[in-house]
């Protein structure tokens, strides 16, 4: 073994790895990060965006705590577009187009400037482990580097082969080897692993497309970013387009499905349901007769457009008559093939809420590797395994956010908890508390506990306590502030809703559900003549008071259950009044707490309750047993102070 001087190593410079990297180095741990290509990092092998539903408040939340990516997007964004703005503020998300090759670079160079973070070029092979420890890694030409934590991010890579038609080629992606040997030695580890698939559409020559008549999609006139920081760069944007299917392209589709590795059973990795093929689409929703398709330029100084939705793995030549089948493009330059790439996972159900294995101390794994797809997903993840190897390594606490705190907190409770078939995509619809999990307050819910933890600088923290500020003097403002009925007010209230009646305070006119933040503005500014910077998050919390009450009793309710903590050595086959698939289920998630007992699937609320007695029951027993042995040594000492 080269003892090297690293507290943690971090295989993969994705999405995950960066956050991971940057996380263990920023708590003060010298970090290593390794890498198959280091001129890959941070790179996009799928579409050119970050954020969009469910995703955008994934990028919120790692910048509220002071991660790296949504700082990363506003610097090399292309366009931005807040998308269902016409919706509820739960649903808002903001999506960048990114410049893929600017979006690597800059978290290169951000990475190579870290203190505490070294990068390396090399293919881990096997991991050294000293007793129930990981305790370093080998690397493929032999050298043994020594390290307290291990964080596993290797995405797509771990036997990775890529397909197109019956064509195969061992990859992690196109144009990367794939990483040989890990899946064994993590078997003979004693880790489950199991095989995902992901596919991704053709890029084109943006030269060769005819735009005129296809629809114009550009970016927002009102910029909003990713990053609670305040660098706002505003850039040139760059407009997507949009096309659609024809019934020519599902009749091609459909005569070659024979010809797609998924249809053929040639791949046996699930892709993921929520980023389906156009094959998928066209079979699983046949009553459509066109799927819309995005045109996405991939960056500024190239003329390569990802046609987003069009993701497949049937052959070359099939793809071109597709592509060609498709409005604008009759005449368009394939210049990447689409591709599917299958590769194995580790089943994150093995893993703690800190991402930490549970038979193997020390080992950490984060992003595709446990399951999701997305670079979003996979960073949120990075940074958490990040953070808690740093503590691990520092024997501190591990740090374990509450599903009603954030979507990160869903994610990972979800892949630790739920035995997920299928690559996990973040959405909105994952979490029970979607009205308090906005993009607007990730900073609110989470900035403070970053801080606590030594992920939050005194930069960020400064802006975020002014912020503070300014909402409650802007919640005090409104809620004293009273207005009485005049002409100017009707005037005003006569595009929106009816006119006053009798006098009101700011804040009880807010709360009208159709009364706009504008209109309080104008009636009384907070500030003449500036907008009131956090007037969403003002106008949500007031709008949306009764339902975020409901949700918080909710909160209060779901977390007495995650507050009951569960054996995690328990035999759960021996207890005959659970049902079967329950016990099953149990012993193999072995859940830490009754609350992700509850969330398992095929545990039912009976189950629970037989696990809430069961739990009642031994501390009673436990207590009298204590008591006794209170009294026996109470008696000894009285025996031994008599007999003295
Ligand atoms: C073909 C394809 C299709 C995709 N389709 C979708 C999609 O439909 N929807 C979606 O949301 N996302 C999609 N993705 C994106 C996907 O989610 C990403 O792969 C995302 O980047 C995951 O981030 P990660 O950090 O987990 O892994 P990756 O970004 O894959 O990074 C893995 C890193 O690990 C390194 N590595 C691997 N093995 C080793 C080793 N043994 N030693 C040292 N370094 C190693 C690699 O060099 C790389 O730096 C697709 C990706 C691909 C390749």
């Amino acid at each position: 073994m080269l003892s090297s001087d690293f507290d943690v190593i971090v295989i993969g410079g994705g999405h995950a790895g960066c956050e991971a990297a940057y996380a263990s180095a920023k708590l003060g741990c010298r970090t290593l990060l390794l890498a198959v290509n280091l001129d890959t990092i941070g790179a996009m092998p799928c579409n050119p965006a970050v954020g969009g539903p469910g995703k955008s408040h994934l990028v919120k939340e790692i910048d509220a705590l002071g991660g790296v990516m949504g700082i990363a997007a506003d610097a090399t964004y292309l366009q931005m577009r807040m998308l269902n703005s016409s919706r509820g503020p739960a649903v808002q998300s903001l999506r960048a187009q990114s410049d893929k090759r600017e979006y690597s670079a800059w978290m290169k160079d951000f990475m190579e400037t870290l203190p505490n973070v070294t990068l390396r070029q090399g293919m881990v092979v096997a991991f050294l482990t000293e007793g129930e420890r990981v305790a370093g890694v080998q690397l493929g030409f032999g050298e043994r580097l020594s390290c307290n934590a291990v964080v596993l991010c290797a995405g797509t890579f771990l036997e990775g082969t890529i397909w197109i038609g019956r064509e195969t080629q061992p990859a992690g992606r196109a144009g990367e080897f794939p990483s040989i040997g890990l899946s064994g030695c993590l078997k003979a580890l004693g880790f489950k692993m199991d095989r995902l698939k992901t596919g991704t559409p053709p890029r084109i020559d943006g030269r060769t497309i005819d735009y005129t008549d296809l629809v114009y999609v550009p970016g927002d006139e009102k910029l909003s970013f990713f990053s609670f920081l305040d660098k706002r760069p505003v850039r040139e944007q760059l407009p997507c387009h949009q096309t659609r299917t024809t019934e020519k392209t599902h009749e091609i589709i459909r005569a070659n499905l024979h010809e797609s590795p998924m249809y053929s059973g040639m791949i046996h990795g699930v892709g993921p349901r929520y980023c389906p093929s156009i094959e998928d689409k066209v079979v699983r929703f046949a009553d459509k007769d066109s799927h819309g398709l995005f045109l996405e330029p991939e960056g500024r100084n190239t003329y390569e457009v990802y046609l987003q939705g069009c993701s497949t793995s049937l052959p070359i030549a099939v793809q071109a008559q597709i592509v060609h089948s498709l409005p604008g493009l009759e005449n368009a330059q394939m210049i990447r093939p689409a591709y599917a790439v299958e590769y194995d996972y580790l089943p994150a159900i093995q893993f703690t809420h800190a991402l930490m294995s549970k038979d193997l101390k020390g080992f950490f794994a984060a992003g595709q590797m446990l399951g999701t797809s997305g670079y979003e997903e996979a960073a949120a993840q990075g940074l958490m395994a990040g953070i808690n190897a740093a503590r691990f390594v520092q024997e501190k606490d591990p740090f374990i956010l509450e599903r009603s705190s954030s979507y990160t907190a869903t994610l990972i409770d979800d892949l630790v908890t739920k035995e997920i078939g299928e690559p996990y995509r973040m959405m909105t619809s994952r979490s029970e508390y979607r009205l308090l999990l906005r993009q607007d307050n990730a900073d609110l819910r989470l900035t403070p506990i970053g801080r606590e933890i030594g992920m939050v600088d005194d930069y960020r923290w400064q802006l975020f306590a002014n912020k503070q500020e300014e909402i409650k003097a802007e919640f005090k403002r409104l809620s004293q502030t009273r207005i009485h009925p005049s002409k100017e007010c009707d005037e005003l209230l006569a595009k929106h809703d009816e006119s006053l009646k009798q006098n009101v305070s700011l804040e009880e006119l807010l709360r009208r559900p159709r009364v706009p933040y504008e209109v309080i503005e104008t009636l009384s500014p907070a500030s003449p003549g500036k907008k009131f910077a956090w007037h969403q998050e003002v106008e949500t919390e007031i709008k949306y008071a009764g339902y975020i009450e409901r949700q918080k009793s909710q909160v209060a309710q779901a977390e007495k259950l995650d507050g009951v903590k569960l054996p995690s050595d328990l035999d759960y086959l021996a207890f005959e009044n659970l049902a079967k698939e329950a016990r099953e289920k149990l012993n193999r998630v072995r859940p830490e707490t009754l609350g992700q007992a509850a969330r398992i699937g095929g545990v039912s609320p009976a189950d629970v309750s037989v696990l809430l007695v069961w739990l009642e029951t031994r501390r009673r027993n436990q207590a009298y047993k204590d008591k006794q042995a209170l009294a026996a040594s109470a008696g000894q000492t009285v025996a031994a102070a008599v007999s003295s």
